[in-house]
């Protein structure tokens, strides 16, 4: 019997352990991986793309007005939107490889690893194309909603030895930027690499 009860108990702390990691890399209000996990993981997935000479692209995308759907259907609508954004983008990327985590208030970044800039601006538009598509259904009514995508990707092959992952998401903040300036509800990218050889060069 104390032999039982010792099992049991180590059972129920394993599983507990398992919940509070789980709580303490996600995020509360949408499920998706909140900071923390970003800066802990997407530094070990630039390793592994250097590793084996893969592309690794990350998408910045923020939510276009979302200061007006709150002011306008209220926070609580505004958190429903976050969610089902959320949610979405969840469904349209591929769960074995690529994940969201929450950056900020109305800001998400997708990790899309193994993926060229290519492949990363055609997700970045399928993306915005399904949040733009179909309005978001709230308890305050259906709202229409719009994002802006920041692309940013190593080259090619993989990235390069001085590469680190503050710069790949300042890119992808600058091309989010770009994206707002224009106008919105729109993707805009660049290669991390190809920059960084053409200033080299002058
Ligand atoms: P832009 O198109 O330039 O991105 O405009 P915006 O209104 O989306 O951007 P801004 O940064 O002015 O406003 C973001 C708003 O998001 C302000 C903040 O109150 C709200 N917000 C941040 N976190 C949450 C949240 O968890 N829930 C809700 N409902 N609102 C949030
Ligand atoms: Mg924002
Ligand atoms: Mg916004």
């Amino acid at each position: 019997n104390a032999g039982r009860r010792i099992l049991n108990l180590e059972h129920s702390l394993r599983a507990a352990n398992q919940r509070n990691r789980i709580l303490s890399i996600t995020d509360a209000l949408t499920g998706a991986y909140n900071r923390r996990y970003l800066m802990e993981q997407l530094p070990r997935e630039l390793e592994r793309c250097r590793r084996y000479a893969y592309p690794l692209s990350v998408l910045m995308c923020d939510v276009d007005h979302f200061k007006r759907i709150n002011d306008v259907r209220g926070h609580t609508a505004g958190d429903e939107v976050l969610q089902q954004f959320a949610a979405r983008t969840q469904k349209s990327i591929r769960s074995t490889s690529d994940w969201v985590a929450r950056y900020g208030g109305e800001e998400f970044l997708v990790i899309l690893p193994e993926t060229s800039h290519d492949g990363a601006l055609h997700v970045a538009e399928k993306l915005r194309d399904l949040i733009s598509a179909t309005p978001f259904a709230t308890r305050n009514g259906d709202c229409a909603v719009t994002a802006s995508f920041g692309v940013a990707s190593t080259g090619p092959n993989g990235p390069e030895i001085s590469l680190k992952v503050d710069k790949l998401i300042r890119a992808a903040d600058e091309c989010l930027y770009q994206s707002k300036q224009e106008g919105r509800n729109r993707s805009s990218g660049q290669e991390v690499e190809l920059t960084m050889t053409l200033k080299a060069l002058g």
